[in-house]
């Protein structure tokens, strides 16, 4: 590999964020600033970590030694400077929303070292749009982890227009030492692989929530059982988060210009009644606290 990692900066400590701080630490070895916007932000995400790892030692995975020096190597920041000084590869994982992530890619190009990575955790936004507004767009790319990043093996690698190859074998070997497999995404295309298939399956299963055709529970079951999938498709709802998911259908919506993507009303009233699943304490099911793995 042509370059070094040095430190990796995570931006957006929140579902995704923790989970790819932890496993860049945990499993890499790296040493990683993790960023958000307020204070309160940040110890939510560094809790969960430290929930997450207590949870490998409990399974026996990992020792209390390896847990601790773990933790000992996720730097806490709400200060981007800061967050970014020495890191090669800044790995974005702020809130789904294009204008928000346009904003922080300004930044992020002016305040970081001039040969870092710009990796982007999106799940459907065009890596060549966020790539347009920084300096190197060669050096921006999408690197796309699935949820929760601590368990799920793969990373989709998202080529932008202008994403050059070293760039790619980059990110791909980061994301192998990390401990994920890798697949390429030739083309950036909105959902890339696995969204462009799953989303408009979980919406699909909103319709069918919506048109009263079954209960969620026994949609759930239906697709559990009738295809195996280790949760249903509103229970993942609610891990995704249904903002997230919503916003996903609104990007598919402007990209393709097809109204096949549109959302389910129902999942919009959901979202503007804040009842964004396990993040937010209810969804389709009611959860403990929020961030909780269980439901009541
Ligand atoms: P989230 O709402 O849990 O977390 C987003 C975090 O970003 C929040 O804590 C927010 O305060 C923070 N943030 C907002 N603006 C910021 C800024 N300027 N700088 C730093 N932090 C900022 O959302 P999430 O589910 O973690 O999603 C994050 C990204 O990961 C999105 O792009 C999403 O599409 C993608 N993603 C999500 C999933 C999933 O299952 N939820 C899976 C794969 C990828």
């Amino acid at each position: 590999m042509q370059r070094s990692v040095g430190k990796i900066a995570v931006l957006g400590a929140g579902l995704m964020g923790h989970g790819i701080a932890q496993v860049a630490s945990q499993v890499g070895g790296y040493e990683v600033s993790l960023l958000d916007v307020k204070q309160e932000f940040v110890d939510r995400g560094i809790e969960m970590v430290r929930g997450s790892l207590s949870k490998f030692v409990e399974k026996g995975k990992i020792t209390q030694e390896e847990a601790e020096s773990a933790l000992s190597r996720i730097t806490p920041t709400t200060d981007l400077g800061k967050a970014l000084e020495g890191s090669k590869l800044v790995i974005e994982a702020a809130s789904e929303e294009p204008n928000l992530k346009l904003d922080l890619y300004r930044k992020v190009t002016e305040a970081a070292p001039a040969d870092a990575v710009i990796a982007s955790n999106t799940s459907s936004i065009s890596i060549t749009l966020l790539a347009s507004v920084t300096r190197h767009p060669e050096s921006v790319c999408g690197m796309h982890f699935f949820n929760p990043p601590q368990l799920m093996p793969l990373v989709e690698v998202i080529k932008g227009k202008r994403t050059s190859e070293e760039t790619v074998a980059f990110v791909r070997e980061v994301s192998s030492k990390m401990g994920k497999e890798t697949v390429l995404c030739k083309k950036d295309s909105p959902g890339f692989i696995v969204n462009r298939i799953l989303v408009p399956a979980l919406n699909e299963a909103v319709f069918l929530a919506q048109e009263g055709v079954a209960d969620p529970a026994d949609i759930d079951k239906a697709v559990k059982l009738g295809l195996n999938w280790p949760m249903g498709p509103l229970q993942l709802l609610d891990y995704v988060g249904l903002d997230t998911t919503y916003n996903i259908t609104q990007v598919f919506m402007e990209e393709f210009q097809d109204s096949k993507y549109r959302p389910s009303p129902m999942l919009r009233e959901m979202v503007r009644a804040g009842l964004l699943g396990r993040k937010s304490g209810k969804g389709f099911y009611e959860w403990g606290a929020p961030g909780s793995t269980k439901t009541k």
